[in-house]
């Protein structure tokens, strides 16, 4: 689904991605791991462009999404991204946030996004909040409802950047149940995250990042019990 190749990528002399490759095939459960500054969210915001690259490419469908013939727009629509904040628009009521892109974008029929959003909702265990405002709403419910907002463009597949990192400790499980959830329902999915028992339980595939490199990557098993990088040992034994 995604093909990435000799990714690099410098903020001004600071090299923060150094010749990423990598391949995400559709279905996998790819979670990145890796110390703080190793460039994780710079990997992920390549991937839909929201920053660009400045060598190698990404393959997105077999469409080159750096490239200047491609209507990144378009393609932005199937990757969902949730990050830490949720960037929900604190005006509008959470059925409005969640039809916003589908009406605007996809010109989808008002009446129509609207049904899709409850639906969703329900999925999530939301939908008596369709017409709270986010500032009604917990940490938790928000992030669930940036999920939702992210599946009503029916993506392709789904990014999270550290989706639980800015949740109060009790709020962080029913958004991972959200996304195991997702997982099992078939998403593409690539998780930033220091969750490892998601990692554990849900990764198809571990990737371990290091200094703006992918430095192992693997199953759950290979990566956590049998590192071959003696940098992940000492990052999984500040994590665990
Ligand atoms: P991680 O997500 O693994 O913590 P990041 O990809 O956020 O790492 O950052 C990698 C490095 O790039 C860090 O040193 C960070 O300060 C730097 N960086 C990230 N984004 C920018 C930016 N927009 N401008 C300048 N430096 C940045
Ligand atoms: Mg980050």
């Amino acid at each position: 689904m995604i093909k990435v190749s000799n990714l690099h990528k410098k903020f001004g002399k600071l090299n923060v991605l150094k010749g990423i490759n990598t391949n995400i095939e559709k279905g996998e459960i790819v979670v990145i791991i890796g110390p703080s500054g190793s460039g994780k969210s710079t990997f992920l915001r390549c991937l839909n462009m929201l920053e660009e690259p400045d060598q190698g490419e990404v393959i997105f469908q077999g469409i080159k999404l750096n490239d200047k013939k491609c209507n990144i727009d378009q393609q932005r629509q199937k990757m969902g991204m949730v990050f830490q904040q949720f960037n929900l628009f604190p005006h509008m009521t959470i059925v409005e946030n969640i039809i916003l892109a589908p009406t605007k974008l996809k010109k989808e029929n008002e009446d129509e996004a609207k049904r899709k959003a409850v639906q969703l909702l329900k999925k999530v265990g939301l939908e008596d909040k369709a017409d709270s405002y986010p500032n009604q709403l917990s940490g938790g419910q928000k992030q669930r409802i940036a999920i939702v907002r992210a599946l009503a463009m029916s993506p392709e597949v789904m990014l999270f950047d550290e989706p639980t990192s800015a949740l109060d400790p009790e709020m962080v499980g029913e958004v991972l149940e959200v996304m195991k959830g997702l997982a099992k329902d078939g998403m593409t999915m690539v998780v930033v995250t220091h969750e490892m028992g998601f990692a554990k339980e849900v990764a198809t595939r571990v990737m371990f990042m290091d200094q703006g490199l992918i430095v192992e990557e693997g199953t759950p098993k290979d990566v956590f019990d049998n590192p071959q990088n003696p940098r992940i040992k000492e990052f999984l034994s500040k994590v665990l």
